[in-house]
Parts: structure tokens; sequence; C-alpha cells
């Protein structure tokens, strides 16, 4: 497991799987292999150092420069990490597929998430059922 990495149960594949191995769902995402955490972090300092600064007096384009650093390190970072593989459900990683491999699969969609994880509480059945 890296540091820089997805935490979370995770397993290596040469393929991407028809099921879930963790919990048999089929749906799935593809994001970059990068801990959110620090995504979060790199934000919340960005931020931080932001109203600082603003507090301070500065012009507009000083204190949001910590903003563009952080989108910078975000690209940056967004760019060189590998791909993984996610289950909507219960978020097991699936580590080891080539863009070309995750090319039909889409990217997080907070609807779909929302969709299986609250179909109990709208009464509807959820996407798979
Ligand atoms: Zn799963």
């Amino acid at each position: 497991m890296s540091l820089l990495g997805l935490s979370g149960s995770a397993s290596q594949v040469s393929a991407v799987p028809a099921k879930c191995e963790s919990c048999a769902s089929s749906a799935f995402y593809k994001q970059p292999d990068f801990r959110r955490s620090i995504g979060v972090g790199v934000v919340t300092v960005a931020s931080l150092v932001s109203f600082v600064l603003m507090g301070m007096g500065f012009g507009w384009f000083t204190f949001m420069s910590p903003m563009l650093v952080a989108l910078v390190v975000d690209r940056y970072f967004a760019h060189t990490r590998k791909l993984a593989l996610v289950c909507y459900n219960c978020s097991h990683i699936y580590r080891g597929l080539s863009e070309a491999q995750l090319e039909n699969i889409e990217a997080f969609d907070l609807e779909h998430y929302d969709r299986i994880h609250y179909a109990a509480r709208t009464g509807q059945a959820s996407p798979e059922d």
C-alpha cells in the first residue's frame, strides 16, 4: 500500500471484474489512485492561507494564489497517478488495470452513488436489483 494511494480494502486484478469480489455488485467507477484525505488537506491549507492573506489586505491575485497552487498540485497528481477501479457499493479498490481497460468505465457519479446507498431510504430498488 502506498502512502499516496487510496486507502481501504484493495486487490490486484488483471482484467475488469464482472462483479465485485467483496459484495457482488457490478457498479464501478474509476478515479486516480490518490488518497482523498491528502487532496482535502491541500485544499484546506490553501484555503486557510488565502483567508489569512485576504485578512492582511493583499490584492485578489495574491490571496487567491494559494488556491492556484492547490489546483496545480491536484492536476499534477490526477495526471501522474495510475487509475484505480472502485466499487460503488463497498468501496473495494481494484488496482493493476490499464487506462485502455478502464476506457468504458465512467468516473464517479454522485447521483449513481446516491441511488445505490439511499435506495432503501427512497423506497426504490437499487439499479442492479
Ligand atoms: Zn463491492
